[in-house]
């Protein structure tokens, strides 16, 4: 009996033995062969051809999916794709060496436009691509700077295109070969129906007056306080020339956007010491004119309204901390707080606020890239029309 279950013991221990050295073995071989293949793979295995879909918009969910293109053997239909942000990617087919991945990106807000094929955890370097993102909020500021006739003919344009690539088919979901075409025309039909929703937006829109930036108070027919009006004290390092509006109101009276709109800029920050820039001479160019100018307005915030203008809000007290550039505020919006920072003088008790509204020049090809220089030699609304003119167009640019 002992002695049977001796046999039993040794022979259980040669099997373990056995499994355990067979299991190091092929353990160890397959790491050897990994790691040899791995460093030829690094160099020949896959490449980054191309981006199907061009541009991914992330605020669409049927836009931001994008077909990417590898090339290289059949292993790496096995491969992930990489990305920074929070994406799903999944294999589609192949056609011969050529491999196409659909890529999703989950998150609205993460640009990073790196892809990459990974095998495991290495990511390999030759695959290495580039996307390019999109949104409603990039689209909208090169449309604003549009004016009503050149937005209608890219519309045309737009539903040209459409009528060019045709009715599309698509029979079946799966992306396969024989299906791409009809996918690739799906794609761009629907990118031009998202462009052309914004542009018939932003034509509504237009038809809106503006509301007052200070809610409870009214655009005032005054005469120191409407556009045009003489500032002739500061007339030696100014244009000494009143460039927009004041609606007078107690201390930290919140003001709101008068419009829908793109924030362009955001000023924060006025120390008294700030007055130190300004450039005393009466010989100082329009431009530091104007760089004067904005020194005397301090804490403001510009944004771009959906009639291209832009318009600031300044001598706030408190801005909006949640502002940032690149932003879509709506109107009614939280802005600020009425002040007088950038008012020289600490006796200065007349709280207002002041705003002006810069007519654009809608120069074609100069869409989405205007300097803040620039805006600000952008002239003024009714620049040099008589205070009466003034007083009567009011009631066209604001709701009463
Ligand atoms: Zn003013």
């Amino acid at each position: 009996m002992l002695q049977k279950l001796s046999i039993i013991f040794w022979v259980s221990v040669v099997i373990w033995l056995g499994i355990l050295s067979g299991y190091w073995f092929v353990f160890w071989s397959s790491q050897e062969i990994y790691t040899s293949q791995n460093t030829l793979k690094i160099t020949n295995e896959a490449r980054f051809v191309s981006d199907l879909w061009r541009t991914v918009y992330l605020d669409n969910e049927e836009l931001r999916s994008v077909l990417l293109v590898f090339r290289g053997s059949d292993n790496i239909k096995w491969y992930k794709i990489h990305s920074v942000c929070n994406t799903h990617s999944e294999y589609k087919f192949s056609y011969r060496d050529i491999h196409f991945f659909l890529l999703e990106y989950l998150d609205e807000h993460c640009e990073n436009s790196t892809v990459a094929l990974k095998n495991q955890d290495i990511i390999i370097s030759r695959s290495l691509g580039t996307l390019s993102f999109s949104s409603r909020n990039k689209e909208f500021s090169v449309l604003l700077d549009m004016d009503d006739a050149q937005l209608s003919w890219y519309d045309h344009e737009l539903a040209r295109r459409l009528r060019w690539i045709g009715v599309f088919r698509n029979y079946n979901q799966n992306i396969t070969l024989q299906t791409l075409p009809n996918h690739f025309k799906k794609y761009q039909a629907l990118e031009i129906g998202y462009m052309r929703r914004l542009i018939w937006d932003i034509q509504e829109w237009r038809q809106k007056k503006y509301i007052s930036p200070v809610p409870g108070y009214h655009i005032e027919k005054q005469a120191n306080k409407v556009p045009n009006a003489g500032r002739p004290y500061r007339e030696w390092y100014t244009d000494g020339v009143h460039h927009g509006w004041d609606i007078d109101a107690p201390l930290w009276t919140p003001i709101v956007a008068l419009d829908d709109g793109i924030i362009v800029r955001v000023r924060d920050g006025f120390k008294a010491d700030d007055f130190r820039e300004i450039v005393y001479w009466s010989d100082v160019s329009y431009e530091q004119q104007l760089e004067n100018l904005d020194i005397l307005r301090w804490n403001q915030v510009w944004h771009k309204t959906l009639k291209g203008e832009v318009i600031f809000y300044s001598h706030l007290d408190e801005v909006n901390p949640g502002l940032q550039d690149g932003m879509y505020i709506e109107r009614g919006s939280y802005i600020g707080t009425v002040g007088i920072t950038g008012v020289p003088g600490t006796w200065y008790e007349d709280f207002h606020l002041h705003f002006d509204v810069k007519i654009p020049p809608f120069t074609p090809g100069r869409e989405g890239t205007y300097t803040l220089m620039e805006y600000m030699k952008w002239p003024w609304s009714w620049k040099w029309q008589s205070r009466q003119d003034v007083y009567s167009l009011i009631d066209t640019m604001f709701e009463k």
